[in-house]
C-alpha cells in the first residue's frame, strides 16, 4: 500500500509516539481540543496537578498534525508582540516544564540572531557581523536575543508521552465538529463515520489556525507558512556563511527570512505565507499547487543567492504549516465567548464569575509559539483548575 501524500508536505523530523487506544468516555472533567504543543502540555499539566480528574485530548488527525509537527523548531522567549506584563520568563519556564515532564527534545539554548538590511548606530557593535548575505540589500546580524532550537518531533512525542504517562487519554482521528453550550458543554465528535457525543465540565480550545468558528476566533488571520530544507553542508560552508555558531536567525525587516542549522548540518529556511482560496479553511491548501509552488521556488532562489558558498546547494524538502495571528500580534488566552455567554444565561444575565466559566481558548502565537505554547498550555491548565488567573493582555478582541 502506498502512503497517502500529505497536502502540506512532510517536515524532516519524526513523531515517534502512538497513543494507546481507549474506549470513549461519556463524560470528562477536562476535554482538550487539539493535539499540538498547547493541548498536550495542558493535558500533562492537568493530570500532574489533579491526578484524580479525567482528562482527554481530541485530535482531528494525528498528534502534531498542525503547526507543532511542522514548526521550524526555533525556541524564542516573549511573544510575537514582545514581552507582556506578568508574562514571566518564557524560556526559563519552558525549560522547567520540560524537566518536570521529563521531555527530551534536543533543546539547546544557544541564543538567536536578529538580522536586518538596515543598521542603526546602536547596532555598530555588530559591525563584525558573522553574516553578510545578499537578499534585497545586505543582511547582517543586528542583535542577539535569548533563544535556541529543538527537535519538534521529539517535543510532540515527549509531551504526548508525558500526558499519557500521567493518565490523560489521547484520541487521534477524533475531530470536534461543534460544542453544544446549552447546559453542560457537549462535544460533538466525528470519527471514522461515527458521531459520538461527550459532556465535559471544562474545555480547552487549542486548535490553533483550524476550527476558528468552534474556537470563537472570528476576525483572525489563518495562513499556511512555508519552510524548506537544504541538504547537509560542510563545516567549511557553515563557516563561510556565518552559521558555524549554530544560532537560529530571523529577519526584523522585510522580506522575511528565518532559519537554523540542524545537527546533521542540513539547514531549515522559512519565509512566505499562503492563504486559503476558500473562507480561511487551511485544510484546503495543497503546497504542491501553483501559488505555494511559486513561493517555494522564490524561497529556494533567495537562499541560493544569499552567499556564493550556497549557490550549488540542493533542497530536499518543502512543507507548510498553519499559523494564526491577529492585528496586534498578541496571542489569545481568554474565556471562550460561548462559555461567558452561557454562564450569563444560566445566571439570568450579566455575571462574570470566572470560577464557574467552563472553557478557555488559547493560541494565535503567530510564528512565535514553540516555547510559548507549552508555557501557556500549562498556565491554561492552572486556570481551568481555578488556581491561576488569565493574563490581562491576551483578551479576545471585542
Ligand atoms: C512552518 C512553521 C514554522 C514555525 N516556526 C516556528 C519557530 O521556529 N519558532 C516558533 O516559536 N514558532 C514557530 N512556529 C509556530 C509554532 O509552531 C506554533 O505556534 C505552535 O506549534 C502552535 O502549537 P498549537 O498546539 O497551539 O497548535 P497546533 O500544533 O497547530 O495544534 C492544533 C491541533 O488542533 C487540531 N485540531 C484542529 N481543529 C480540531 C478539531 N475541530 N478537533 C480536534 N482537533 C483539531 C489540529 O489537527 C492540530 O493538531 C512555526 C509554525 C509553522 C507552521
Amino acid at each position: 500500500m502506498t502512503a497517502r501524500r500529505d497536502p502540506w508536505g512532510s517536515p524532516p523530523w519524526r513523531i515517534s509516539f502512538t497513543p494507546q487506544r481507549h474506549k470513549l468516555p461519556s463524560h470528562l472533567d477536562f476535554a482538550i481540543i487539539g493535539g499540538g504543543f498547547t493541548g498536550l502540555a495542558a493535558a500533562s499539566w492537568l493530570r500532574q496537578l489533579a491526578p484524580e480528574k479525567s482528562v482527554a485530548v481530541f485530535e482531528a488527525a494525528r498528534i502534531g498534525a498542525g503547526a507543532s509537527g511542522r514548526t521550524g523548531g526555533m525556541v524564542l522567549g516573549e511573544t510575537a508582540a514582545g514581552n507582556q506584563p506578568g508574562l514571566g520568563d518564557v524560556l526559563a519556564g519552558f525549560r522547567s516544564i520540560l524537566e518536570k515532564l521529563k521531555v527530551r527534545c534536543d533543546f539547546e539554548l544557544t541564543g538567536a540572531w536578529e538580522i536586518a538590511r538596515h543598521q542603526t548606530s546602536g547596532e555598530a557593535k555588530h559591525q563584525q557581523s558573522p553574516i553578510a548575505w545578499n537578499d534585497s540589500g545586505t543582511l547582517r546580524v543586528v542583535n542577539e536575543v535569548p533563544g535556541g532550537a529543538l527537535d519538534p518531533g521529539k517535543l510532540v512525542s515527549g509531551l504526548a508521552r508525558a500526558a499519557q504517562c500521567h493518565g490523560a487519554q489521547i484520541h487521534e482521528n477524533h475531530r470536534v465538529q461543534n460544542v453544544n453550550w446549552s447546559t453542560l458543554p457537549e462535544l460533538h465528535l466525528s470519527s471514522r463515520g461515527s458521531q459520538p457525543k461527550i459532556t465535559a465540565a471544562k474545555i480547552l480550545f487549542a486548535a490553533n489556525a483550524l476550527s476558528l468558528p468552534q474556537s470563537g476566533l472570528a476576525g483572525m488571520h489563518p495562513r499556511l507558512t512555508l519552510a524548506i530544507l537544504s541538504q547537509p553542508v560542510s563545516e567549511k560552508v557553515l563557516a563561510a556563511i556565518g552559521l558555524a555558531p549554530r544560532k537560529p536567525f530571523y529577519t526584523v525587516d522585510f522580506p522575511y527570512l528565518w532559519g537554523r542549522v540542524r545537527r546533521d548540518r542540513s539547514i531549515v529556511w522559512g519565509a512566505g505565507l499562503v492563504q486559503s482560496p476558500d473562507a480561511d479553511d487551511l485544510e484546503k491548501v495543497d503546497v504542491a499547487a501553483e501559488e505555494s509552488a511559486a513561493a517555494f521556488d522564490r524561497l529556494e532562489q533567495r537562499v541560493l543567492h544569499l552567499h556564493p558558498a550556497l549557490e550549488k546547494v540542493k533542497f530536499t524538502r518543502r512543507w507548510g504549516g498553519p499559523i494564526l495571528f491577529r492585528d496586534s500580534w498578541k496571542p489569545v488566552f481568554d474565556w471562550h465567548p460561548q462559555s461567558v455567554a452561557s454562564e450569563a444565561t444560566r445566571k439570568g444575565g450579566g455575571s462574570e464569575d470566572s470560577a464557574s466559566r467552563n472553557a478557555v481558548v488559547l493560541g494565535a502565537y503567530a510564528g512565535h509559539g514553540v516555547a510559548l505554547s507549552t508555557y501557556l498550555g500549562t498556565w491554561a491548565a492552572e486556570v481551568l483548575l481555578g488556581r491561576r488567573q488569565l493574563p490581562q493582555w491576551s483578551a479576545l478582541d471585542p
